[in-house]
C-alpha cells in the first residue's frame, strides 16, 4: 500500500505464500493485493497441492469470479528442480490465473519434458538458474550449461519467454558477466525475457544518462515502467550496455520511433511475446 509507483513484487521469494504458517495473515495479504492493481504480483510456490486441497484457505473467496478481473495482476508459479516435480506443473494448470510460470531454480537435473506438462500451452514463462547459495552448492561445480540450453530451446520452440539467472556453484566467472555464482550467459548472451513488453536499448555509449532520457519520454507518454539494472554485455564488435526496461502497459511503435529519433546512436527495440496479460 505504501508504494505508489507501479512495481513488480515477488511475493515470498524466500518463504512460501501458501505455507500453513501464513494462514493467519494470508487473507490480509490478498486484500492488499486486491487494492493495489498497479503492481504485478508473482507468487511462487512449492505447495501447489495445498492450494488445490484447501482453496478456501489459500485463495481469496472471490478468486473464481475475479481471477481475471480484480486479480488479473497476479501471476502464479511453481518450482520445478527435477523431473520428479513435473506434477507441480500439472496441478498449477488446474488453477485459474492470468499467467502461469515455472521457476527451475535451483536446477538439479535436466528437464527435457516441460512441453508435456504445459509449457507453451498453459505455462508462459520460465526462469531458471543453478543454486546461488555458496554455502550449499548443488551440484558443486555449478549446473552444466547444456541443461539450461535444453530448457531454453524448449521455450524457443513454443515462444515462451526464458529468463536465465546463473549456472550456480562457487566459481566467479571470468567471461565478463561479473557473476559470483558461475556464469550468467548462455551461448555468449544474456537471457532476460519477460512475458511483458520490454524496451531494449543498446549502444556503445549507452549509460545512465541515456536511460534517464528514455524513462522521461516514456513517462511523458504515460507508460509505467519497471527497470532492471543496466547490464554490460560484451559481444563481438560491440562493447556497451544493454538496458531492459519492462513496460507495465502498452507502447506504440510510434513512441518507439519518437524515442529513437531523440537518442541517436542508441538502438531501441520492442520485445513482445505472443501472450501478454491484459
Ligand atoms: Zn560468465
Amino acid at each position: 500500500m505504501h508504494w505508489k509507483q507501479p512495481d513488480v513484487i515477488f511475493a515470498c521469494s524466500l518463504s512460501d505464500f501458501f505455507h500453513q504458517d501464513a494462514d493467519p495473515w494470508r487473507d490480509r495479504a490478498w486484500q492488499v493485493i486486491r487494492r493495489t492493481p498497479q503492481h504485478r504480483y508473482h507468487i511462487l510456490t512449492k505447495r501447489i497441492s495445498r492450494v488445490l486441497s484447501n482453496p478456501e484457505k489459500c485463495l481469496p473467496p472471490d478468486w473464481d469470479d475475479e481471477w481475471d478481473q480484480a486479480y488479473r495482476h497476479v501471476w502464479l508459479g511453481v518450482t520445478v528442480e527435477t523431473p520428479q516435480y513435473y506434477w507441480r506443473m500439472d496441478r498449477l494448470n488446474r488453477i485459474k490465473t492470468t499467467l502461469r510460470f515455472i521457476s527451475c531454480e535451483p536446477l538439479l537435473e535436466p528437464l527435457p519434458d516441460l512441453k508435456k506438462h504445459g509449457l507453451g500451452s498453459s505455462i508462459f514463462w520460465t526462469f531458471c538458474g543453478g543454486e546461488s547459495d555458496t554455502r550449499d552448492p548443488r551440484p558443486k561445480g555449478g549446473v552444466p550449461k547444456q541443461w539450461f540450453e535444453e530448457i531454453r530451446d524448449q521455450c524457443d520452440s513454443v515462444k515462451v519467454p526464458f529468463h536465465f539467472l546463473q549456472t550456480g556453484g562457487t566459481q566467479r566467472c571470468t567471461c565478463g558477466c561479473y557473476s559470483r555464482y558461475g556464469c550468467r550467459q548462455l551461448s555468449g548472451r544474456w537471457y532476460q525475457q519477460y512475458p511483458m513488453p520490454t524496451l531494449i536499448a543498446e549502444g556503445p555509449k549507452y549509460g545512465k544518462r541515456q536511460r534517464k532520457r528514455v524513462l522521461k519520454v516514456l513517462k511523458n507518454n504515460n507508460v509505467d515502467t519497471y527497470k532492471i539494472p543496466v547490464q554490460t554485455e560484451q559481444r563481438r564488435g560491440v562493447q556497451g550496455q544493454t538496458d531492459r526496461i519492462l513496460l507495465l502497459n502498452q507502447i506504440s511503435n510510434k513512441t518507439v520511433s519518437n524515442l529513437q529519433a531523440q537518442l541517436g546512436n542508441t538502438a531501441l527495440r520492442l520485445e513482445t511475446w505472443p501472450y501478454m496479460p491484459p
